[in-house]
């Protein structure tokens, strides 16, 4: 045998391959976030932590992971009507979806913020949220509009009684039967029709008074309701006064089923393991939540609510992602050296690690927001301009940023067995659900319009930086010459709420991120005008920024 074989033998170890990272498993995911802790440190929710470090332990173990994987690959399945011809309405999910509800349920990712009375506990349960969306976006839909539907039932009273104790439950029970044997309950909301979504002033389903009590019936179709499982939904219908909000249950008061008509299921790009249906009313019995006519104000507390967790979710997808392309590179090499020691690849990664921390500071940021509003109308009034300015941001970048972290993996992250192509697909509808991104923009001018004091109190946050960075001093003036200029604002809208976005992230990251933190995002966003990742401008300190976003090993373990 000559040399040249000799070697070549042993290169090959067949069935083995070389160079190739241990799969990202059994790791922390709070632990190891140091963005995360910072930010549920500063915004006040840390009193929550030894709960978040036991849910991050969980959440990392491969097969908690490996649960999100499964789920998504096998779909929901719809079951319109049995053998004999009788409607079932119901959707039948893979076991590895129900463990994932049971999950959430039980560490209060749909009710901390409710059933905690400390401050911080809108912030505590985002983090809850955030980590949970890691694993599997899917499953957190139902549990953010069960979290979201909270001020909206607490309109009517007598349903607030009815129903609270069993949406803030932790008890997670997938059957499909009405209460009293069944003592957790989920919700869904159904406003979109098929010929207006965003418009949903043009719905046409229809509400009929049946009695003085609030009871309806409500007959009409609905073109997006997501996860129709739920045990109750609220609902937009015409009524004699406009539109009305109503609370139609999967079963009736005396225990039988509504005529609830799953028609199909929705093939969706992503969120696979999640249901989204079409929906018939066919004389559905439901109850109103406040007046004929006030439906539209009234589930707007919902979607506020639903909003928040748009951006939280997003920045939870795009923490996975870029933890996963870290670790890739800490692993691979190409040309002689490991992929985090080449300059290029370290410029991409920590590009990525600022783009994820600011996302995760400014949703928590927009979570202690929601705190403060219970008593401070300012917090309140800056809340609704920063929601609507962060949902739009935040959901938009972490879009282009998962694909980037895509592409750090190579083929590999071409492929199904890498999540990647997962997140790739998920992400997008944070941006298009509960009000797609010009929806949102013209949400922010909305509420300048209505609320003067909007501009000014969002300008005091962001100027609450001002000397901590020069870029960002000059960005700032830049910020509020745009805002000043009042002409055909409706068709800048993007322009502006951008600029306020990234005025908003610098200066939540000034105040509270490590100084390198901070400065790389006001030297690489605010005046460059590069605008793919990867390309921070020379002398930012990739190597801190590298070492604090690395997903760590688990504690103890
Ligand atoms: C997976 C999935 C699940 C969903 N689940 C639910 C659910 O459970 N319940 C529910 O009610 N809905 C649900 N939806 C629907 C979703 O909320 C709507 O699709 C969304 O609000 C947009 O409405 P639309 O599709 O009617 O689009 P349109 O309202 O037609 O909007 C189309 C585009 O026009 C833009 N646009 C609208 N108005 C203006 C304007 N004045 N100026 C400039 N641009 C404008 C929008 O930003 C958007 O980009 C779901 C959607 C998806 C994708």
């Amino acid at each position: 045998m000559s040399l040249h074989s000799t070697l070549k033998t042993a290169e090959f170890a067949f069935g083995q391959s070389s160079n190739q990272p241990p799969i990202l498993e059994n790791y922390n995911l709070f632990a190891s976030d140091a963005a995360l802790q910072t930010a549920v440190e500063v915004n006040g929710g840390a009193w929550n932590n030894e709960h978040a470090r036991k849910f991050g332990e969980i959440l990392g173990k491969g097969e908690t992971l490996e649960l999100g994987n499964t789920a998504n690959a096998n779909t929901p399945v719809l079951n319109t009507h049995d053998r004999f011809g009788n409607r079932l309405d119901a959707v039948e999910y893979h076991p590895a979806y129900h463990a994932l509800m049971r999950i959430g349920i039980e560490n209060e990712t749909h009710s901390l913020s409710w059933t905690s009375e400390k401050n911080g506990a809108y912030v505590a349960r985002s983090a809850l949220a955030f980590l949970k969306q890691q694993v599997d976006e899917g499953t957190n839909c139902p549990l953010t509009m069960t979290f979201a539907v909270v001020p909206s039932l607490q309109i009517e009273p007598e349903i607030a009684r009815e129903w609270l104790p069993r949406v803030l439950s932790n008890e997670y029970d997938p059957r499909f039967i009405p209460a009293p044997e069944k003592r957790g309950a989920t919700f869904g909301m159904a406003m979109t029709e098929p010929q207006g979504g965003s418009d949903v002033r043009a719905n046409l389903t229809f509400a009929v008074k049946l009695n003085e009590t609030g009871a309806y019936t409500i007959t009409g179709r609905k073109w997006f309701c997501s996860a129709p499982m739920c045990d109750a939904f609220l609902v937009l219908a015409q009524t004699a006064k406009g539109i009305g909000c109503f609370l139609l249950p999967r079963f009736k008061p005396d225990g039988t089923k509504n005529a609830f008509y799953i028609q199909r299921l929705k093939d969706k790009l992503g969120n696979k393991s999640n249901a989204s249906s079409e929906v018939e009313f066919h004389e559905c019995y439901a109850n109103i939540i406040g007046e004929e006519g006030r439906g539209v104000a009234n589930i707007m507390e919902m979607v506020r609510h639903t909003r928040l967790d748009c951006a939280v979710g997003s920045a939870g997808t795009l923490r996975r992602a870029v933890a996963e392309s870290l670790h890739h590179c800490a692993y691979r090499s190409a040309f002689g050296k490991l992929l985090i020691d080449q300059p290029l690849m370290r410029n991409l990664l920590a590009d990525l690690a600022i783009e994820s921390e600011a996302a995760t500071a400014l949703a928590l940021r927009l979570a202690k927001g929601f705190d403060e509003s219970k008593t401070s109308n300012e917090a309140r009034i800056f809340t609704r301009i920063a929601t609507a300015t962060g949902k739009f941001w935040i959901c938009k970048r972490a879009v282009f940023a998962v694909s980037e972290a895509m592409e750090i993996l190579g083929g590999n992250g071409y492929v199904e067995t890498s999540v990647l192509p997962r997140l790739y697909r998920d992400v997008p509808v944070n941006s298009i659900w509960e009000g797609s991104g010009n929806v949102q923009c013209l949400d922010v001018l909305r509420a300048m319009h209505k609320e003067k004091e909007s501009v000014e109190v969002l300008l005091n946050e962001i100027k609450s930086a001002v000397g901590a960075n020069s870029d960002f001093d000059f960005f700032v003036r830049n910020v509020e010459d745009e805002l000043r200029d009042t002409d055909n604002l409706e068709f800048r809208a993007r322009r502006v709420v951008e600029k306020l976005a990234l005025a908003l992230q610098a200066s939540v990251l000034l105040r509270n991120a490590p100084a390198f933190i901070g400065d790389a995002f006001c030297n690489s966003r605010l005046l460059d005008n590069c605008s793919s990742f990867g390309t921070l401008p020379t002398g930012v300190d990739t190597e801190k920024i590298i070492n604090r976003a690395m997903p760590g090993k688990m504690e103890n373990g």
